[in-house]
């Protein structure tokens, strides 16, 4: 898709050929590093991803502080957008919790 087409805020990888190998390196290993990369092995069919960061679990703060799932308002990015962010995220979540992966990836509903 030429660039002036593709839509803002949406990830975007130029086209590349069958047998290609595209090599990339995501920087950071927190919640947002390592989801960064999933996307990434989603997105890029033939890739080769490697993690490079200064700490891994169970030493970054996504361990321990990123336990609650809360809607917050981010003035610059429309509200259509952030509440199909969430809506994406509570689904994922909600069937991972419903799921036999429920207890290793440590995602549980609970009520208060
Ligand atoms: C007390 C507290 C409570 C919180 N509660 C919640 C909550 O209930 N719900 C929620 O959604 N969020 C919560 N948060 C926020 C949440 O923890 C963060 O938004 C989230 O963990 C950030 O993830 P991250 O991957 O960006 O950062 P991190 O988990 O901090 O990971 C950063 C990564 O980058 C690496 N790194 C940093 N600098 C460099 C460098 N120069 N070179 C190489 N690697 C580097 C680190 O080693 C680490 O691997 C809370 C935060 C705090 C502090």
């Amino acid at each position: 898709m030429p660039e002036e087409n593709h839509p803002r805020n949406e990830p975007h990888f130029p086209p590349c050929r069958a047998m290609d190998t595209v090599r990339i390196a995501v920087i950071a290993a927190g919640v947002i590093g390592l989801s960064t990369a999933v996307c990434i092995s989603q997105l890029v069919p033939q890739c080769s991803i490697t993690i490079v960061s200064e700490k891994f679990t169970p030493h970054t703060t996504s361990d321990v502080a990123a336990g609650i799932l809360i809607p917050h308002e981010y003035p610059d990015t429309p509200i259509f957008t952030q509440k199909r962010w969430f809506r994406e995220t509570f689904d994922h979540l909600s069937s991972l919790a419903s799921s036999a992966e429920a207890v290793d990836a440590g995602v549980h509903l609970l009520s208060g």
